[in-house]
């Protein structure tokens, strides 16, 4: 707070105690590789002149502004919707379009509970989820975040109607002699055994991260895990609902993160951040047909809306954003690229002294440090390695997101390396080699 930058500002930045740097665009000032693009959001980089010449063509030729409160509705909205869509992925075939991930996550609950008033069930309004879970920071997505930070200063204004369960965060959690198929079956019979002590019929939804982000790094769940947890959701109709925000539309190498998992789909899903690619704020809701028909059958609407809601500017930046991965294959080449980030990574950094996990899938992996490998034991919170990690890159020229505060029992310190869809082989090198030379500076009074 005494830094005069600070007092200056008009703007009530995140840490008041942090000068933040001024970010320009434009190639004259320091160059910066962005591996992480903020929370993993700018998938095709900071410049893309077709999504601009589409922002510009849209305001030229179309309509910057359309209430869909109101029944109306836009080219570029239907549009989008199309390309997400049409061919009705795990029977997901509906959308709705909002400004942030919170704002999808509300939607996504408000969703679920009017889905069970449409069927006939109103008391179906409890939400079973995962502690060190972040679905986003409204009052609606921290009631299901079992981030603890971010929940302190509110817990009494949040639901008491929500579980939160084990993650399935096998580095630590996993028993030294369990195969990762009883450890899946483990955390499936933790899921079953709240909805019973819940009442299966109380249980409106399950909500999980696919790959979840920043919380837990980049933490894939074990093969089988969603399979079981789908079982369940489906032998006592609990909705499943899962969150890629962060994880989805490419990032780990298929366009649904949850198509790596064996499963026909969630019945809820949000999607945000690569879905304008950062160059507009842009998020949504998918849902599946039968969400659909309920609310059809029943009220015949949506009890949800806001005013900037299908923004039609924000839906044509998309369409742009979406075209180009589609036409350049860029979906492919995340798979392919991550292939080759995930054995730089395990290569290069696996063996560094304080580096305890490597893990990921497509261009979505953290790494996660430790005091001590053997042990795993945790860094002290006092001790900030990965913001020294994140500070010693920088100042080489790399970004990259390190943790965002104390999220629960397990102290999880790792940052991100999450680069955009059009990284080359050479780039990819040269943001480990900085990332490495940042790790050992930082371990060096530690070790
Ligand atoms: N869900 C997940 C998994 C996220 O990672 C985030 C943001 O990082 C959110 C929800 C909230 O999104 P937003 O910050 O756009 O509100």
């Amino acid at each position: 707070m005494t830094d005069e930058f600070v007092d200056r500002s008009h703007i009530l930045h995140r840490a008041f105690s942090e000068r933040p740097a001024k970010i320009v665009g434009g190639r004259n000032g320091k160059k910066v590789i962005d591996a992480s693009c903020g929370p993993s959001v700018s998938c095709l980089g900071h410049s893309q002149p077709e999504v601009f010449d589409a922002i510009t063509s849209h305001l030229k030729n179309d309509i910057a502004y359309v209430y869909s409160g109101s029944p109306y509705t836009n080219g570029a909205t239907e549009e989008l919707a199309d390309i997400l869509l049409a061919d009705k992925p795990g029977g997901l075939s509906k959308a709705i379009f909002v400004n942030s991930g919170s704002e999808a996550t509300d939607a996504a609950l408000k969703l679920a509970v009017q889905y069970w008033h449409e069927r006939g069930q109103p008391q179906r309004t409890h939400f079973i989820s995962r502690k060190q879970s972040y679905h986003g920071n409204t009052i609606g997505a921290l009631c299901v975040s079992g981030h603890a930070s971010r929940r302190e200063f509110y817990k009494d204004f949040l639901s008491s109607n929500v579980s939160f369960l084990d993650p399935c965060y096998a580095y630590r959690m996993k028993g030294e002699h369990e195969s990762d198929q009883e450890f899946a079956q483990r955390l499936a019979h933790q899921f079953e055994n709240e909805v019973l002590r819940v009442g299966p019929d109380r249980v409106a939804g399950f909500i999980a991260e696919t790959v979840s982000g920043t919380t837990l790094g980049c933490l894939p769940a074990v093969p089988g895990y969603f399979k079981a947890i789908r079982d369940i959701c489906d032998k006592y109709e609990i909705l499943l609902i899962l969150d890629e925000i962060i994880c989805g539309m490419g990032k780990t190498g298929t366009m649904h993160a949850w198509e790596q998992e064996g499963i026909r789909g969630p019945d809820i899903q949000t999607i945000g951040k690569a879905l304008g690619g950062g160059f507009v704020p842009l998020s949504g809701v998918l849902l599946h047909q039968k969400i659909f028909d309920a609310l059809s059958a029943g009220s015949g609407g949506l009890a949800h809306g806001h005013t900037f809601q299908a923004h039609p500017l924000a839906c044509a930046a998309a369409v742009a954003t979406q075209k180009i991965i589609k036409r350049d294959n860029l979906i492919e080449r995340v798979a392919q690229m991550g292939h080759k980030l995930g054995k730089l990574l395990s290569e290069e950094i696996g063996p560094l002294p304080l580096v305890g996990d490597i893990r990921g899938r497509g261009l979505f992996w953290a790494v996660e440090f430790v005091l001590d490998k053997n042990s795993k034991t945790a860094f002290s919170p006092k001790d900030n390695f990965c913001g020294k990690v994140v500070k010693n890159a920088l100042s080489s020229g790399l970004n990259i997101l390190g943790n965002l505060g104390h999220t629960g029992e397990y102290q999880v310190d790792h940052v991100l390396v999450c680069p955009p869809y059009i990284t080359t082989d050479a780039e990819l090198e040269n943001i480990v080699s900085i990332l490495k030379a940042a790790v050992l500076e930082t371990s060096h009074p530690f070790v």
